[in-house]
């Protein structure tokens, strides 16, 4: 295999690959979970996992520009001290 193994899939515990000369297994060193599923590199491919990770990937980099912004407005109000957002019910009334 080229590239590393990725964690179990389970707890994220570090896994080893081991063979009995006829049988390749990988075993994670945490959760004592074991695979033969490593053909064809199959045990570092998962489709979902990857389009989760990169949608999570997405979702923090905007929550981070949500966030500057949010510090910016603050800053802004205590600039100009327009309102106190404490003391704001939420209420439009
Ligand atoms: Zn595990």
């Amino acid at each position: 295999m080229s590239e590393p193994l990725k964690p179990c899939p389970f707890c994220e515990g570090e896994v080893t690959l081991d063979h009995d000369g006829n049988t390749q297994w990988i075993s994670c060193t945490k959760c004592s979970y074991e695979s033969c599923f490593i053909v064809d590199n199959f045990w570092n491919t998962r489709p979902i996992e990857d389009a989760l990770r990169d949608e999570i990937a997405v979702l923090k980099s905007k929550l981070q520009i949500s966030e500057g912004r949010i510090e910016d407005m603050i800053e802004v109000q205590k600039k100009y001290m327009i309102f106190d957002l404490s003391k704001h019910d939420g209420d439009p009334t």
